[in-house]
């Protein structure tokens, strides 16, 4: 018997905050122990005293500091290819990163692109993560191309191989767009087998009218790439993508990476009337912006070129969020984690925003990020793990193993140092295989201090402790957290 007691701490869980130590068995959360119970118990030794018997159980010092289940980041894509090139993080460089920023579970999207195989996709992911990853996780699966075969594959992913939840795309054409046909066969195909649908939600077809023009107007900055997916499209493909879910039987619908108001009135309405519809962000959506980022001058914008775009900062969309944050219209905070470096990829685009390979790394700094809300008030504490933790292991079927500090969940606990500072950077060390930041000098209140993934402390003392190969595929089970 291994043990391990987190002692001293504030245990956060979407309920409430309360003192609390923490017994890890082996890899799993043995109890959740009231001040002193530990003492009473023979467990831990009275605080000052001497470790007797007890002395094989090793201690962390949380006195000060929050308790709260590993971060859950249910949007990444490390090693995608894509528009000629590949996200620069590897499954094992993306993980370590991910361990360093408090993520101990991420859910990666396995590609099947128009005309390939959907089960030759998968085993391409399982081949890119096997044995490389420092911390635990699952896979959605993208459907690029729907037709009988890969409807097949659908159900046959939902029943054998843990893979619950399937991303359409109404951009892309050519790559992975689907038509409303196509999108509303595969909800009636995942509504039979219990399934989610994720979406990206953007009308590529119009957007697509919109870049031809602006290139042909000699527009090619990078702040091009956003006023050419106006708003409007994603509001409209958001309606659009909603109204096929309900006509499919209410089919649960999750809107991935949302960053227009537009589009949030059409989850938040959708959700008023009972429908099973759900919202995602990400940090970039909250906090960066067309005029601060994506327009710097020359090619500089092209680091925060991502779809959907970073929208203008006097038309409320990050005030809108935040809102959305708070009022469970948005249900999920991910990262969209798609790292492209600036030379040689992102300078692929150099004179042709529509070339800039779209994404933006940030799976290091999502949970550091959001605690900035906590501080300036705009979440609660509470709301912060329910959004980063809690949720999306509900909505993507794995809860209560991950996302809660409760007996019986595996060990993933991140002991968050609330009085600890850092600035985010390439200047400051960032893990991400990336040679710039999207968030380069942002300086950020509240630090984690220790990481544990199915009770292996990945990160502490300012190190890395894991290794590439600790991290676990995840079979998920279905979505347990409907409206
Ligand atoms: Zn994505």
């Amino acid at each position: 018997m291994t043990l391990l007691l987190i002692r001293g701490g504030t245990v956060v869980s979407p309920t409430g905050r309360s003192a609390a130590d923490v017994l890890v068995d082996d890899e799993t959360i043995a109890a959740v122990l009231a001040p002193g119970q530990a003492e009473a118990l023979g467990i831990a030794p009275e605080r000052g005293g001497i470790a007797g018997a007890s002395s094989d159980i090793t201690t962390i010092d949380a006195t000060g500091k929050y308790v709260i289940p590993g971060g859950v980041d249910v949007h990444t894509h490390m090693e995608l290819p894509f528009g000629g090139t590949a996200a620069s993080d590897t499954f094992e460089t993306g993980t370590i990163a991910a361990a360093w920023g408090g993520v101990t579970t991420i859910v990666d999207f396995a590609v099947q692109r128009t005309g390939e195989s959907v089960l030759d996709g998968l085993a391409e992911w399982h081949r890119k993560a096997d044995g490389n990853c420092a911390i635990d996780y699952g896979f959605h699966q993208i459907i690029g191309g729907v037709d009988d075969e890969s409807l097949k594959a659908m159900t046959y992913l939902v029943d054998n191989e843990g893979i619950t939840s399937f991303k359409l795309f109404m951009a892309y054409p050519g790559v992975f767009y689907a038509d409303d046909g196509q999108i509303l066969r595969a909800m009636q195909n995942a509504g039979e087998s219990g399934a989610m649908v994720m979406m990206h939600a953007e009308n590529g077809i119009a957007i697509d009218v919109l870049v031809a023009q602006a290139l042909a107007r000699g527009e090619t900055d990078p702040r091009f790439h956003s006023l050419t997916r106006p708003a409007e499209l994603e509001g409209e493909a958001t309606h659009r993508a909603i109204s096929l879910s309900k006509v499919a039987g209410n089919v649960p619908l999750y809107i991935v990476h949302m960053s227009a108001s537009e589009a949030l009135h059409e989850v938040a309405a959708a959700r008023h009337l009972g429908q099973n519809v759900f919202g995602e962000t990400c940090p970039q959506y909250l906090y960066l912006s067309l005029e601060d980022q994506l327009a710097q001058p020359g090619f500089e914008g092209a680091k925060w070129v991502c779809s959907t775009p970073l929208r203008s900062k006097h038309e409320h969309h990050h005030a809108d969020l935040w809102k959305g944050l708070r009022m469970n219209e948005l249900a999920v905070v991910s990262t969209d984690h798609c790292p492209f470096c600036m030379k040689e990829q992102k300078e692929l685009g150099l004179g042709d925003f529509s070339k800039i390979p779209n994404g933006i790394g940030g799976v290091e700094h999502r949970m550091e990020l959001l605690y900035q809300g906590v501080v300036t008030g705009e979440l609660s504490l509470e709301r912060w793990v329910e959004t980063c933790a809690t949720t999306p292991a509900r909505l993507f079927g794995l809860y209560p193993t991950k996302g809660i500090v409760a007996p019986g969940a595996d060990a993933d606990i991140v002991v968050w140092d609330p009085d600890g500072h850092t600035t985010i950077g390439l200047e400051h060390k960032h893990h991400m295989n990336m040679d710039h930041s999207a968030y380069e000098g942002f300086e950020v209140d509240g630090k984690v201090d220790t990481v544990l993934s199915r009770g292996s402390v990945v990160v502490g003392d300012d190190k890395f402790h894991g290794r590439a190969g600790h991290g676990k595929f995840l079979k998920r089970g279905l979505s347990q957290y409907l409206v």
